[in-house]
């Protein structure tokens, strides 16, 4: 029987919506660093400026992570935010290195601010109903966010609509699933995509070793797994790579060179309702 893993930021809730504490919390902070009052003008006008560049060229800008790029910055606000505070930062000359901004930006900012967000989870269409009909399933969700943030979150969701507080104790966080191991040799380096001027980095090592614990507690293989995640070249790109189906649940922020790759590509699809995650993975 095929294991099922989840991703869950973007992909069972609305980050749109539910960005929005994290966004406004997450400038305030930068303002603060910069020297300015909160809301500053100028502030907000380098993050709409930013947002729209964004917007307008996806595979243009890339998300940064320790000087390299490894996802589209486009797709969520918590990705979106990093390249808005580099140019902050630069336009403000502060905090040149980029190991100290590394460190401030994903381990305090990011942090701190996706806390506000805890209180008000925003879930997709029919999140509730599609998790609650894969009980029973060998199903878990991998997250980049805390364990126990995300597993407030689908206790949360469980309260509005019961039959998913199964799933709070099959959540893996801290899956820092945009970290690049070149040492690590146990997947190809690079997936090329056409209109990605750029290549897809696969080595993804403390991913990997999420997704082969669990695959190893179940004596499967890469072959058994199928993922469903919302940022194709984050979530989806390495298991598809090492022999996985995977699933990309699109909003109007998806690269197209990532929805063209998953709808070509055949043990790839695009998931458009929540609902249909349950007959692709467990026929
Ligand atoms: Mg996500």
């Amino acid at each position: 029987m095929a294991i099922l893993v989840l991703d869950f930021d973007g992909t069972m809730t609305d980050a749109e919506a539910e960005g929005g504490p994290f966004r406004t919390g997450y400038l305030e902070d930068l303002c603060m660093l910069v020297g300015r009052s909160p809301d500053d003008p100028e502030i907000t006008a380098i993050a709409e400026a930013v947002e729209a560049e964004l917007a307008d060229d996806p595979a243009a800008h890339p998300f940064m992570w320790s000087g390299r790029a490894v996802a589209p910055a486009t797709v969520d606000p918590y990705l979106r935010m990093v390249p808005i505070a580099h140019r902050i930062l630069d336009r403000f000359g502060v905090i040149p290195s980029h190991v100290d901004r590394g460190r401030l930006l994903g381990n305090v900012l990011y942090k701190y601010n996706y806390a506000k967000t805890l209180g008000r989870p925003v879930f997709r269409a029919g999140a509730a109903t599609a998790l609650a009909g894969l009980a029973g399933t060998n199903t878990w969700i991998v997250t980049n966010s805390d364990t126990h943030a995300v597993a407030g979150k689908v206790t949360a969701l469980d309260r509005e609509t019961p039959g998913v507080a199964w799933l709070a104790a099959r959540v893996r966080g801290g899956a820092r699933k945009f970290d690049v191991d070149d040492d690590w040799t146990g997947a190809d380096a690079e997936l090329e995509l056409p209109d990605l001027a750029r290549p897809v980095l696969l080595r993804r090592k403390r991913y990997h070793d999420i997704l082969h614990t669990i695959l190893a507690a179940s004596e499967a293989t890469f072959a058994d797994l199928v993922v469903i995640g919302d940022i194709f070249e984050l979530d989806l790109a390495m298991p598809l790579s090492l022999g996985a189906r995977v699933g990309l649940v699109g909003s109007e922020r998806t690269p197209p060179y990532e929805r063209a790759y998953v709808t070509a590509h055949p043990r790839a699809r695009m998931i458009d309702d929540l609902a249909e995650i349950r007959a692709f993975a467990f026929g």
